[in-house]
């Protein structure tokens, strides 16, 4: 399997057969070096430096029922939530005192959250943080409402696909959600200048190794500034409660894969690996990761916005905890970087 990671870290793509042996037949040995190997490439690219996001929770209302988030629109048990503009603020200020220069609103497709209404906050960011990088995850907008947020001042836009296969799509999402509708809004976030962000969960619910070849070949050609990969991991009142989580050691796989695929890309080690294992976060840095996430929602607000079971959100995952984060990289080689850590191309890199 080796050769297949060296002939990845080499020519950055593999063939499908290739692909295919190394998902399939990955050891421990064979982790272990593709790891190692995306770690060295990660170093390269941005040192021994982490990108820290700050990440604000600004609604748990959605109207959508994707059947594995523990926030769909059909979970009555959901306390919902919505964060006022200036309670983002708030947050935004916090963060900044704390070092932070990359703020992440994230929120479900909240009908009340209107294209105005966002670009109207996205602008007050803008205009309190003109040194800070404004990241908006708030699902699929027609190209007129993603205009409107580049205008105001957003930088980058993350949005993952889940899954590029169509019927594996229908087996996570019902009927009214669209594959087709998802590829149209990441093209249009690319074709506006959005640094875009996509990605998968690992072992979702009817995930094939053909499944996970068509993603590959689906980031290899879109080349998103982000990739985001964590594993799936069950929440209790979804339909998938059953279900089984993904394995730290595909996720760590798949991590690597990326990393090796597209040095410069920007991929958090998230907040569910942090979740599926004590030291997950660490993992993921160790297998070429270089960005962390923690939360400057209101701490009142957190527990509400579970979109699986257990979600990590306080000691290193908090904002609060950065002294603990920072500790937790040193252990590992590594340092928090406060710098807003855009994308920047190898050829940039190189000049
Ligand atoms: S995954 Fe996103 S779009 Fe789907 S139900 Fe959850 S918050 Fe809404």
């Amino acid at each position: 399997m080796k050769q297949w990671v060296d002939k990845l870290k080499k020519e950055r793509t593999l063939n499908r057969e290739e692909f295919r042996q190394l998902l399939t037949h990955c050891d421990t040995e064979t982790l272990r070096y593709i790891n190692e190997q995306a770690r060295k490439v990660s170093l390269r690219q941005f040192g021994n430096k982490i990108y820290i996001r700050g990440l604000i929770e600004v609604s748990n209302c959605c109207r959508n029922n994707c059947y594995y988030c523990g926030i769909r629109k059909g979970n009555p048990k959901v306390e919902r939530y919505r964060l006022s503009t200036r309670q983002i603020l708030d947050c935004c200020r916090q963060g900044y005192a704390t070092g932070f220069r990359t703020f992440v609103l994230q929120g479900g497709e909240d009908p009340a959250l209107t294209d105005e209404r966002i670009e109207k906050t996205v602008a007050a960011i803008r205009e309190s943080y003109p040194d800070c990088a404004i990241t908006l995850s708030l699902g699929e907008r027609s190209r007129e409402a993603y205009e409107r947020f580049f205008r105001a001042g957003a930088n980058r836009y993350l949005l993952r696909h889940e899954t590029y296969d169509e019927t594996h799509y229908g087996q996570l999402h019902p009927a009214e959600m669209s594959l087709a509708r998802r590829l149209r809004c990441l093209h249009d976030l690319k074709e506006i200048g959005f640094q875009t962000g996509t990605g998968i969960m690992v072992g979702s619910p009817g995930q094939t190794t053909e499944h996970l070849l068509q993603d590959i070949g689906f980031i290899e050609k879109l080349r998103p500034e982000m990739i985001g990969i964590g594993p799936f991991l069950s929440h209790h009142d979804t339909p998938f409660a059953e279900c089984t989580n993904g394995t730290m050691e595909q996720t760590l796989l798949l991590l690597s894969i990326f990393r090796l695929m597209h040095p410069p890309a920007l991929i958090p080690s998230t907040t569910a690996l942090a979740t599926l294992a004590a030291n997950g976060r660490e993992q993921g840095i160790l297998a070429g990761a270089n960005v962390v996430m923690p939360n400057l929602s209101p701490p009142e607000e957190r527990k509400k916005y579970e979109l699986y079971n257990d979600k990590a959100s306080l000691g290193a995952e908090s904002a609060e905890g950065l002294a603990m984060l920072r500790k937790q990289l040193q252990s590992i080689g590594y340092e928090i970087s406060t710098e807003r850590g855009d994308f920047i191309t190898e050829k940039q890199l190189n000049t």
